[in-house]
This record gives structure tokens, C-alpha cells and sequence, in this order.
């Protein structure tokens, strides 16, 4: 349920009403909109004793939530939330898309540091890379680990861009967390609520990719799990899911953008590498995610895409990165977005 406080309401009333609800065994979570603040009241509701809230000085009404995602809903919050990468950097879900790329892997510093620099030349906020891979096969290459986390961290210090980066394993999470700004969860653990309770127990930012056959509402409901447990700074991302369709690796699901912001206020990336697994789609796939109402997208670049150690079909090389860059830029305009 949703505790709806007056505009007139002080601190110590919205206090009082949140150790209320908390002694009553639910989860609190406090929401800030430009007129007043609400209280998200989430958990067993069999002890909960409506009337004596009703009743507390400052509350204004009370409200069920009537969707099965419950913090992660636009009922409890009407306006968009944005995110901020790093504590006072660039956010996704304002008027400003983000933009993060990067390879698919970390392979070695110099490709790192030169796609670093392109990103960021081209007006990128974020560097993405993989030092732990989930890799469908146990003999492919796995990613440097915590050397790659450090060259992550070499070309942030170098650019100041975000560094995104994917944690496989609730165990990796304090390690990740040391060097990254944003925690990866990837498609194959989306549903790994170990994973996303520990994830939600730290205070970096999520992004939270869509599991491969995940339905829109246990999309929304994984991100619960990461708001729940503390941390609601979770930023979703659309990377395609699978079909009976052959010709693409993924078929990137862009409708899933405005539907995703017609019942929920987090910020929608869309990721048109994984999504289509072809160089050769990936930009109008870009162009068409940002019309579509992406607040961001996650790009994989590569220097030589040829040759990359991983998911070569589908990076494009830093010339396409920045046409796709100059061509977002009217895009962007139309649908009154900057970039
Ligand atoms: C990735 O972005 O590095 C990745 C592995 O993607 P996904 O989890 O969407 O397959
Ligand atoms: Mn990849």
C-alpha cells in the first residue's frame, strides 16, 4: 500500500508514521515528488492496522497498489526517476540520453584505454566491459577478472566516464563493487535472487538486464527484489529475448520501452548489440530504441571487431560508433531528447 502524506505534513510526522508501518512488519520505502512525499508500504499486510495509520497526524489517505511489482510501480511514483552513474555525474532517465559503450569484454588495457578515449570523444557517459563473462561454453575466453576490473578503473581515471561492468556471482559483488560505478547483473541472472538481494545490499547503481525469456512483469518484479533489499537505483535494460526468428541472435522487443514506462518509473536502456548479435543492425536498432523512448543505450565497441575475443559478429568499430553518435543527435532532437 501506498501511505500518501500531506504537503503540509513535517518530518517528524513522516517519521512517526514510518516507524508505524515498520513496526507493523512491513518494508518502508520513501518516496520525494515534487508536491508531496509518499510512504511504499510492502510486505505481509495480515498485521497491519490500516485505521491507526489513517489516523496519524500528517497522512492524507491511504492507496492499494494494485500492480504485482509494488516500489517499482508508477502508482507509487508518477514521475520518471533518473539515475546518476556516479555521485554527481551524468544520469540516465532525464532529458539527457546516456549513452554507454565499450567492448564486449576487457581483453587488455591499450584496446580498453583507445575505445575508452573514442567514447568519451564522441559524447558517451559511460564505458561498459566485461572482466567476468558469462560465457556459453567453459573453454571460451572468461574474462580477466580483477585485472580487468583495474583497467576498467584506469580508463575511468582517464576519462571520467561510468564504469558498467557485470557481476556473475554473489560472491564477486564486494570486488565488483570496489571498482565499478554500476553493477551489471546480466540476461542469465535475472532471476538469480540471491544475486539480486546481494546486488540490493550495496549502494552502487543496477543495471538490470532482461532475462532472455523473461515476461515484462517478472522483468519489473526482479527489479523489486534489488529495491527491496535497499538499493533503488535500478536502471532496466532491453537486450532481446528468444524467438523462433533465426535470422537475429535476439528479437530486441522495443515495445517493451514505453510499456515498461507506462506502469513503472525506472529508467529503460535498450541494448541493440545483444539484441540483434549483428554489427550491421546494431544502428538503426540505436536510432530506433531512442524514438521509441530509451533513456539510454548500451553499445558494444570494439576496435576490431574481427578480431575480438568475444561476440565478434556483433561489435561495431569506433568509426560506426561515432556515426551512430551523429545520427542519435537529430534523433534525439525529435523526440525532445538531448544527448
Ligand atoms: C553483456 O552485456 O556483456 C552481456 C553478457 O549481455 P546479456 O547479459 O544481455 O547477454
Ligand atoms: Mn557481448
Amino acid at each position: 500500500m501506498i501511505v500518501v502524506m500531506s504537503p503540509a505534513s513535517t518530518k517528524q510526522q513522516l517519521d512517526h508514521v514510518v516507524k508505524m508501518v515498520e513496526e507493523m512488519g512491513l518494508t518502508t520505502h520513501l518516496i520525494y515528488g515534487t508536491n508531496r512525499t509518499v510512504i511504499a508500504a510492502v510486505g505481509d499486510k495480515r498485521m497491519v492496522d490500516k485505521g491507526a495509520i489513517e489516523n496519524a497526524p500528517g497522512v492524507e489517505k491511504i492507496v492499494p497498489i494494485l500492480s504485482p511489482f509494488k516500489v517499482a510501480s508508477r502508482e507509487v511514483k508518477q514521475e520518471n526517476t533518473a539515475i546518476a552513474l556516479q555521485p554527481g555525474g551524468a544520469s540516465i532517465g532525464g532529458k539527457a540520453l546516456g549513452i554507454v559503450a565499450g567492448p564486449c569484454s576487457v581483453e587488455d588495457r591499450d584496446t580498453l584505454l583507445e575505445v575508452a578515449d573514442a567514447v568519451k570523444a564522441a559524447g558517451g557517459v559511460g564505458l561498459r566491459g566485461g572482466a567476468f563473462k558469462p560465457r556459453t561454453s567453459p573453454y571460451s575466453f572468461q574474462g580477466l577478472a580483477e585485472k580487468g576490473l583495474q583497467y576498467l578503473a584506469e580508463a575511468r581515471e582517464r576519462t571520467g566516464l561510468a564504469v558498467v561492468t557485470e557481476v556473475l556471482s554473489v560472491t564477486h559483488v564486494d570486488l565488483v563493487a570496489r571498482y565499478a560505478d554500476v553493477l551489471q547483473v546480466g540476461a542469465r541472472n535475472m532471476q538469480n535472487f540471491m544475486l539480486l538481494k546481494a546486488v540490493g545490499e550495496q549502494e552502487k547503481p543496477v543495471l538490470l538486464k532482461r532475462g532472455m525469456s523473461a515476461t515484462l512483469e517478472e522483468f519489473l518484479l526482479a527489479a523489486e527484489y534489488v529495491i527491496n533489499a535497499g538499493n533503488p537505483n535500478v536502471i532496466l535494460c532491453e537486450r532481446g529475448i528468444r524467438t523462433f526468428e533465426e535470422y537475429c541472435r535476439n528479437t530486441l522487443t522495443l515495445t517493451i520501452v514505453p510499456a515498461i514506462k507506462r506502469v513503472s518509473h525506472l529508467p529503460v536502456m535498450v541494448d541493440p548489440t545483444h539484441g540483434t548479435g549483428h554489427a550491421y543492425l546494431v544502428e538503426p536498432m540505436c536510432l530506433a530504441a531512442v524514438a521509441a523512448g530509451a533513456d539510454g543505450l548500451l553499445i558494444e565497441v570494439h576496435p576490431d571487431p574481427e578480431h575480438a575475443l568475444t561476440d565478434a559478429a556483433q561489435q561495431i568499430d569506433i568509426p560506426q560508433f561515432q556515426q551512430v553518435m551523429k545520427r542519435l543527435a537529430r534523433i534525439a532532437e525529435a523526440v525532445d531528447r538531448q544527448l
